[in-house]
């Protein structure tokens, strides 16, 4: 990239480091960026790194939030009895969007797959056992219908058995594969109506 100057080949070449953004969409978004007012910019620049500096795990479900606990885990309006697990932060934010489901969450960052030599101990799974000791009951799990999430699923439902809170898994109709953010309300919705017990 030697026809731009340095400093634009380096905006190029960070902005092609993120996920999904090729070099010709990195040449575009840093166009973009280079012709924006330059408050604009500092808005962006420092977005990202307030965000990457403040932004940790709840200390209780494990979400990614700016403070110790998140606003869902302190909410005492929450049914904090029912603890949903999803494999991700925006997996929670797709039921969040739904405003039907009361209880609470437990954020796994992952799931289990052998062939990407991900274990139990690479996810956020004792960290639930650990949770369970309190009074819970019910676990709600929500992981995608991959096969990474259903092995996950079957993985986590054979721990908690044996603590006899009542394990249910969404129902399928959420397509094969599919990651849940891009599914809509309804169908969420009627997946987590529709649970069945394990
Ligand atoms: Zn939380």
């Amino acid at each position: 990239m030697d026809y731009y100057s340095k400093q634009i080949s380096k905006l190029i070449e960070e902005l092609s480091t993120l996920p999904g953004i090729g070099s010709k969409s990195a040449q575009r978004l840093a166009f973009h960026i280079l012709n924006m007012p330059i408050e604009q910019a500092e808005g962006l620049s420092s977005a990202i790194i307030e965000a990457r500096k403040n932004v940790r795990y709840c200390k209780t479900c494990y979400t990614l939030t700016d403070h110790d606990v998140c606003p869902i885990c302190q909410n005492t309006g929450r049914d904090h009895k029912t603890i949903m697990v999803v494999e991700d932060t925006r997996d929670l934010a797709a039921y969040e969007k739904t405003q039907k489901y009361t209880g609470v969450y437990h954020v796994l960052h992952g799931a289990i797959s052998p062939m990407l030599g991900i274990g139990p101990g690479d996810i956020k799974l004792k960290e639930l056992m650990q949770r369970l000791q309190g009074d819970v009951d019910e676990v709600i799990i929500a992981t995608n219908s991959s096969l990474e999430g259903e092995t996950t699923a079957m993985y986590i439902s054979k721990l908690i058995k044996p603590t006899g809170i009542k394990v249910t898994r969404i129902a399928s109709g959420v397509p094969v594969g599919g990651d849940l953010e891009y599914i809509d309300e309804m169908t969420l919705l009627r997946a987590l109506e529709g649970r069945v017990e394990l």
